[in-house]
């Protein structure tokens, strides 16, 4: 009786673990997929790497997630190390992103997939698709932010507004300002909008490693040079880490009070110092790029190549890498303010509200 007992329970066991085993094998069998993050430094790139890492495991991939500290030779021995672990594709987002050709060219060599994650990889034919949001868009966000607040469209102004640039070694901060001055534009020629240091263009506006402590600098010196008898009235700022530092160098002369008002100040990311600041009434507006929806159009696309299928694409032109057009999956981005917040940040599960109150 116990000995039959004895059999029946081995067996069951036996049963439980082959019935459970194929299962077992096939989730730990897709394979290794490398992320490689530019830092830690900034939020996003945090929430990036983390819904990645939870979406490629639902899918049954193993992954290998290295944040790289804004240091380009990190992030390319890195890379190296993930080439050499074996990985089949790999997901980067990449610091400089013309510096990675000769690492991406051992990878093709061993058959690994590469897929540029937000930021294009350029120079290089080893990069086989672009997962990102609409870069010129978010420029064109930016700009209708600072449009709206000043009233530039009822005809108000004339305004005085400084320009500050991502950073020159990434392809985004470029479409970024030129989706900005797309907008711009008419209200300069039409004298609406001033520069007053007649800084313009990437080459004199960037902000290297997206450094917000860089453009406060550059904010101080513009301040002290231009603004000592006029008011500045807005700011066009990329990304919330520099309107962070914008902010803190407005505040330092005096801005954001009764008799001296904060100009408008854009950015991006919808991080969490910045969301805060726009619900003090500091900083105007900024983008929200869910990462949510970034993640898994990139672990859609692994998941599709992987399986010998043509992963999802929705634009075939704009992504041109100096060596080919990278098929890109593009998302939208939107513009977030003191108006839409909840619906855009808590409603859809983003943040909690006590996260930013
Ligand atoms: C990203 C932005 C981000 C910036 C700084 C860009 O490449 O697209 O979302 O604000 O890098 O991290």
């Amino acid at each position: 009786m116990k000995r039959n007992f004895l059999k029946a329970s081995l067996a069951g066991i036996a049963l439980a673990v082959t019935g459970l085993s194929p299962l077992l094998a096939h989730a730990q069998d897709k394979g290794l997929i490398a992320i490689s993050m530019p830092t830690k430094s900034s939020a996003r790139w945090i929430a990036d790497g983390a819904n990645m890492a939870k979406y490629f495991k639902d899918k049954g991939y193993k992954t290998d997630l290295q944040y790289a500290d804004d240091d380009i030779p990190n992030q390319l021995a890195q890379i190296e190390n993930m080439v050499t672990k074996g990985s089949k594709v790999l997901v980067i987002a990449a610091i400089d992103g013309t510096t990675l050709s000769d690492v991406l060219q051992k990878a093709a060599d061993k058959g690994v997939k590469v897929i540029a994650y937000d930021r294009l990889i350029k120079g290089s034919k080893n990069v086989d698709y672009y997962a990102t949001f609409d870069n010129f868009q978010v420029g064109v966000l930016q700009a209708q932010s600072i449009e709206n607040a000043l009233g530039l469209k009822s005809g108000k102004g004339p305004f005085n507004i400084e320009l500050f640039g991502g950073s020159p070694d990434d392809n985004n901060a470029f479409f970024f300002y030129n989706g900005a001055m797309s907008v711009f534009e008419p209200y300069l020629k039409s004298g609406k909008l001033v520069v007053r240091s007649k800084q313009m263009g990437m080459d004199k506006v960037g902000t290297l490693r997206w450094d917000g402590a860089v453009a406060q600098a550059r904010m101080d010196n513009l301040l002290s040079a231009y603004y000592t008898k006029d008011r500045i009235d807005a700011v066009l700022s990329p990304y919330d880490g520099i309107s962070i530092g914008i902010l803190s160098s407005l505040k330092g002369v005096g801005y954001g009070s009764a008799s001296q008002p904060m100009p408008v100040v854009s950015g991006q990311d919808a991080e969490v110092p910045s969301v805060k600041s726009i619900l003090r009434k500091e900083q105007t507006s900024t983008v929200f790029k869910d990462t949510r929806e970034l993640a898994k159009v990139t672990v859609a696309m692994v998941d599709a190549m992987l399986s010998g299928k043509q992963p999802e694409v929705n634009d075939t032109k704009t992504y041109n890498n100096g060596i080919k057009v990278v098929p890109s999956y593009l998302l939208k981005p939107v513009s977030v303010d003191a108006s839409n917040w909840k619906p855009v940040l808590i409603d859809s599960g983003y943040y909690k509200e006590s996260q930013v109150k």
